[in-house]
């Protein structure tokens, strides 16, 4: 393996450390929006006859964001592989929100040591949300000389430039910038699906939930201007997808920083995408605080507007909410809730749920459970609270030991598990709305995909439908998935 050199990183200058403080100041910047991207010349076809290998970890925004650098590197003519022995690149896209997940991924630039041994001409890069890291980047100085190039969440559209650093240079090549975040439209995108597709309406995150690291590997909140993505929607359109999902850390205070457009935000864009033919409009991730009655009314109208909505509470105690900076109490929440469901009687929920926040009581952990039962969550993701170095939380003392987390935890799952069985027996003998996605996971000879309200269909049908929204007669319910009988196909498309 050809050593790098590595060298003196001055983190002053790549680095913004949590700090309230500049959080506060954030608005006053202006967003930059990029708009010629290009490859440089020297660079257009350095991937002729070569290979790349993207790992993504985490969230839709790291699946996207993987899409890009896809098409990034196949502008430059390298072809995608899923064998790391015939890889001439590697990127692991990683992600900073639990630490878990940060274990996982150097873990696994141990095993790709090895492989960079038999294959020194490997450029191995680490980037995404771990990458905005003072403590991961020390790590890899440190620990990991096989790594060629780090980058960060700001700077994917260098990527050209970056690679041509660790191709020829002699050193680890490290750039990743503190800054808050420009908007880079153009990038070329390699998308993984051909009938489903993410878009991305806005990046980072203004709301420091005091548990939280993105607000500070993301940047700042900033919206893409509606008239880009209304022109991305349509096209994929017009390409055939038949559902869209719209991204963003906190997709409810869309347009928020838009100049000139004070009033405009994600209701506005979604009464948009109403008239953009395409079968399916989800949007994700949104925070309770900034949900408007606006976006509700427009929910109301149906359509292609699926009737799903994903709405993490993280905690159904006010103390444990204010505790977490979330913005809500339980009451407010609750009353959000059943203002949706009553515009959209339809809609299927989930949620996010933190169990074991630093010093929640039994009462604490009970006011959740409560919560869970009065809103009769669809589904959810549940966790047990894990500090993330740098964010507020982590410098709380903690008096709940690990056996009372894990027991809150175990008993919450048990709660959704009843409350997802339950709600899943409503469909039987219903005809639904399926989108094919492919074969199921258990059984090749099963096709499986989602109802509008996200709900997990498995029947026996041709492989061709795949792709295609079909009608399917329900004939059984399981605690997280529903069995059924194809009754036609393609008959929902527009
Ligand atoms: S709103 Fe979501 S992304 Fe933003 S700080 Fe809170 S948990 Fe993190």
């Amino acid at each position: 393996m050809a050593d790098k050199t590595i060298s003196k990183v001055d983190f002053s200058k790549y680095f913004q450390p949590p700090s309230l403080k500049d959080a506060r100041r954030r608005r006053r910047e202006a967003v930059q929006i990029i708009n010629d991207f290009s490859i440089p010349e020297d660079m257009q076809h350095v991937g002729k006859g070569k290979k790349y290998l993207i790992e993504t970890y985490g969230c839709q925004m790291n699946e996207h964001d993987t899409e890009v650098m896809a098409g990034i590197l196949e502008e430059m003519g390298y072809q995608e592989t899923s064998e790391p022995i015939d890889a001439d690149v590697i990127l692991l896209n990683t992600c900073a929100i639990r630490e878990n997940a940060e274990n996982k991924v150097f873990g696994h630039i141990g095993t790709l040591k090895m492989l960079k041994l038999e294959k020194p001409g490997l450029i191995l890069g680490v980037c995404g949300c771990m990458a905005q890291e003072e403590v991961v980047i020390n790590k890899i100085l440190a620990k990991h000389p096989q790594v060629d190039l780090i980058f960060g969440t700001h700077n994917i559209h260098r990527l050209p430039q970056l690679l041509k650093e660790a191709l020829f240079g002699k050193e680890m090549v490290v750039e990743v910038w503190s800054k808050e975040g420009d908007i880079v439209e153009n990038l070329p995108q390699s998308r993984r699906g051909h009938f489903q597709a993410w878009v991305n309406i806005m990046y980072g995150c203004d709301k420091f939930c005091t548990y939280c690291i993105v607000p500070y590997t993301r940047g700042k909140e900033r919206s893409r201007h509606p008239e880009e993505i209304i022109q991305e929607v349509r096209d994929l359109a017009r390409k055939g997808y038949k559902e869209i999902t719209l991204l963003g850390q906190n997709v409810n205070a869309y347009g928020k920083d838009l100049p000139n457009m004070e009033n405009y935000g994600l209701g506005n864009l979604m009464d948009e995408m109403r008239t953009i033919g395409i079968p399916r409009v989800r949007f994700t991730t949104s925070h309770p605080k900034d949900f408007d009655d606006h976006l509700i009314e427009v929910l109301g109208k149906g359509g292609n507007l699926c009737e799903h909505i994903h709405l993490p509470v993280q905690s159904g105690s006010s103390e444990i909410l204010k505790i977490m900076g979330r913005g809500y109490t339980r009451e407010r929440y609750l009353s959000l809730f059943h203002k949706i469901k009553d515009t959209v009687p339809n809609a299927s929920f989930t949620t996010d749920i933190i169990v074991g926040f630093p010093n929640e009581t039994d009462e604490q952990f009970e006011e959740t459970m409560s919560l869970v039962r009065e809103c009769q969550f669809d589904g959810g993701f549940t966790f047990i609270y894990s500090p993330r170095a740098g964010t507020p939380a982590a410098r709380m003392t903690d008096n709940v030991p690990m056996e009372v987390k894990k027991e809150r935890l175990q008993r919450l799952n048990k709660l959704m598990d009843e409350l997802s069985a339950k709600s899943n027996t409503k469909y039987q003998d219903k005809i639904v709305e399926v989108l094919v996605e492919g074969e199921s996971r258990k059984n090749a000879e099963v096709l499986s995909g989602h109802t509008r309200t996200n709900k997990v269909v498995n029947f026996s049908g041709p492989k061709s439908l795949i792709g295609q929204l079909v009608k399917v007669k329900v004939t059984n319910t399981k605690k997280w998935s529903l069995d059924g009988e194809l009754q036609e196909a393609e008959v929902f498309n527009q």
